[in-house]
């Protein structure tokens, strides 16, 4: 079982309260009372703080911390916080309450309003901890600078998951250098700049467990705050030095004589360069290659026409006739801005999606919750568990087939069906009155089909708007003046957006990847790319992957989390190695087909699998290959420490064994 007795060190920024009690009064009324409780039992060691009171009811939004409290409960139990706080300020605002394990579960299930099993105490606490960062780098036994230097290891991009790839190996002092095709960092975050993109994932729980104490201004962050996270990570890592940009990983090839890799590197001006590394982390992303579809007549259009991934940084919107093409998670975000300035819009939606309406989903950090997370042990970190919403970490009924539900191809089960019935009841609510468009835009699939988009509810608004007009009857072809839809209806454009989502199926390209015998990683997987944890490919030694497939994650948790367990397998793997001299290690074949069988099975069981509508979870044989059907909790324990048991190994060989193609004894 994974214990932590106590909570340790964590929260080492904090800056010590000066206010008035007055000042104190106003920022505590900014705070999420539940936050606010289970926070405050830090600052008092006092759980009745929490006992005392019934317990929260379930959470109705994402990061819910409103417990639904009666208002006279809520002013009592601000009041109590107040007092708490100043006595703590009054008393130099000194180390904190570390609680117990039994404590901090009972602190957590209390916020999430369900039990959380001891089994979450290891990703919890160290999701807690902050600063204290439990997930670094630890060496089982001292190495050696050498032993370091004789394993560099090539970082391709500097997105979310190549910065922390990087921190984690300056941590371990194993020497990296990272290349990224970008002239900034920052990744998805760097290169979708479309007008109201941002992340549906609160900001708390989408960042670095080591860096939760930020500013953000927003709970849900635009896109430019969160290139600002990701480059605030590289100024505070010092990781400036290490990253090449505008440099792109064209090939990289295994060399088993010399066991290392040879990469094929571009500069932004077309120069070429052989770079060699002991290991390769690929940290490409996974929503990277723009997927534009082929229209007749498109080469005619005399207008412009773009990729959301690709926004001229010179467009001009107002007054503007524009087109979007596509209305998934993309689309709804643009739409309802593109609406403020078009003169015309014009939406081309092939299929209807669902949308969960977040009343939260827009709104600023209030003043409270940032001074909070600058002076209020914890509370950076209960913020995040909240968003987190760890009682939530099992498996979804609501996803999964049942075999005995008839498959009247709206749902695939009871919890499924409830779910569809509660999607298209807040259509009816939102779009009332307009039966045309409830018509058009109500799914005629079971929910979770595809991955719901989180909206404000600013696409319903948007289309009952008089210049915007939803086409359903797609797409014909392009003429020099815009659009001609299939019911032979011409729609004149200036301006032609393609949300039209990316090229998922083909990971890590269009980077070639040589393994052992030369063979090719895509040619290796066919159609069905998949790696033991979605990280590492028998016959491609010392070769990893951030955000690879089978890991999105499709009912809990985010990205960032799913990232830190990937990059902790990683550099734990490279760490094993260097500790146990080895040149090289490849995961098992067997091992790896063990995993994918299991994986490929559970998958089966999901709606994602059924195959109603569309989908970039499916390959084109209908095969999910994208999505991990495994829960949070899983992945944490399976990445944790990988053990060189599942490896193949080869042991090191000195300059002159080399030469004899001797390995030295390790
Ligand atoms: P997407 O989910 O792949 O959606 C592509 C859209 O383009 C769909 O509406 C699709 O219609 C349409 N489309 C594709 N080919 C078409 C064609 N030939 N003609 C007409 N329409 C066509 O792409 P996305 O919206 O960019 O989102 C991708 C993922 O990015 C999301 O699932 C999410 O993981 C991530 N994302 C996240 C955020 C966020 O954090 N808020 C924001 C944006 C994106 P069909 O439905 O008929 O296939």
């Amino acid at each position: 079982m994974e214990r932590a007795d106590r909570m340790e060190q964590g929260n080492d920024r904090l800056a010590p309260i000066m206010e008035d009690d007055a000042t104190l009064e106003t920022l505590i009324g900014d705070l999420g009372i539940v936050v606010l409780m289970v926070a405050t039992v830090h600052l008092t060691g006092d759980l009745d703080l929490l006992r005392r009171w019934p317990k929260p009811r379930a959470m109705r939004f994402t990061a819910d911390s409103s417990g639904q409290f009666t208002a006279e409960q809520e002013a009592t139990i601000r009041a109590d916080a107040l007092t708490a706080i100043k006595a703590y300020r009054d008393a130099g605002s000194p180390a904190p309450y570390r609680p117990t394990a039994p404590e901090i579960l009972e602190m957590a299930s209390f916020m999430g309003a369900a039990e959380v099993s001891d089994a979450y105490l290891g990703p919890l606490v160290e999701e807690l901890e902050g600063a204290a960062d439990p997930r670094a780098f630890r060496w089982s036994r001292d190495v050696g600078a050498a032993a370091k230097a004789r394993h560099p290891v090539l970082v391709i991009g500097a997105g979310m998951s190549g910065i922390l790839a990087a921190i984690r190996l300056q941590q371990a002092g194993i020497p990296f250098r990272v290349v990224e095709k970008n002239p900034g960092a920052g990744g998805t975050w760097h290169e979708n700049r479309y007008p109201g993109c941002r992340v549906d994932i609160p900001s708390t729980a989408y960042s670095f467990s080591f860096m939760q104490d930020y500013q953000w201004p927003s709970l849900y962050s635009v896109q430019a705050d969160l290139e600002a996270y990701f480059q605030a990570c590289v100024d505070r890592y010092g990781l400036a030095p290490h990253i090449d940009y505008g440099v792109e990983a064209i090939r990289c090839d295994w060399d088993e004589e010399r066991r290392l890799w040879s990469i094929r590197l571009r500069a932004a001006d077309g120069g070429e360069e052989i770079a060699e590394a002991r290991s390769v982390v690929s940290a490409v992303g996974f929503l990277n290659r723009p997927f534009v579809p082929t229209i007749p007549g498109a080469d005619e259009f005399n207008g412009r026409a773009f990729h959301t991934a690709r926004w001229p940084a010179d467009l001009a919107l107002e007054g503007k006739r524009i087109a979007v093409i596509g209305n998934a998670a993309t689309g709804m975000q643009a739409i309802p801005e593109l609406a403020k300035a078009a003169s015309s819009l014009t939406i081309f939606q092939r299929t209807p999606q669902y949308l969960s309406i977040h009343p939260e989903y827009h709104r600023p950090i209030r003043t409270g919750e940032a001074w909070a997370v600058a002076h209020l042990p914890y509370f950076a970190g209960w913020m995040r568990a909240l968003a987190s919403n760890w009682p939530n970490d099992r498996e979804p009924k609501h996803m999964l087939i049942d075999p005995e539900w008839p498959q009247d191809g709206l749902s695939v089960s009871a919890a499924n069906a409830g779910a569809r019935q509660r999607y298209v009841a807040a259509i009816e609510g939102a779009l009332a009155g307009r039966p045309d468009l409830i018509d058009k835009v109500t799914p005629r699939y079971p929910a979770f089909t595809k991955r719901p988009c989180v909206t404000s509810g600013g696409f319903y608004e948007a289309i009952k708007q008089d210049h915007v007009t939803l086409v359903t009857e797609g797409i014909a072809r392009f003429t020099a003046d815009g659009i001609v839809d299939n019911d032979g209806v011409s729609h004149p454009l200036d301006i032609v957006v393609f949300a039209t989502g990316f090229d998922v199926q083909k990971f890590v390209s269009p980077i070639l990847f040589h393994g052992r015998g030369g063979v090719e990683l895509h040619d290796h997987w066919g159609s069905l790319p998949g790696g033991y944890l979605g990280i590492v490919v028998p016959n491609f030694p010392n070769f990893y992957m951030m955000y690879g497939p089978g890991t999105n994650l499709g009912y809990n948790g985010n990205q960032i989390f799913n990232a830190e367990c990937q990059v902790r397998f990683v550099t734990g793997a490279i760490g094993k190695a260097i500790e146990a001299d080895l040149d090289a290690i490849e995961i098992r074949a067997e091992v790896t087909e063990d995993y994918l069988e299991r994986t490929r099975a559970k998958l089966r069981q999901f709606v994602w699998s059924a195959g109603h509508s569309t989908s970039y979870f499916r390959n084109a044989n209908g095969e999910v290959t994208t999505n991990s059907p495994w829960s949070l909790l899983q992945y944490w324990q399976w990445t944790k420490a990988p053990s060189l048991g599942d490896f193949e190994i080869w042991p090191r060989k000195t300059d002159a064994a080399h030469a004899q193609g001797a390995d030295v004894a390790p």
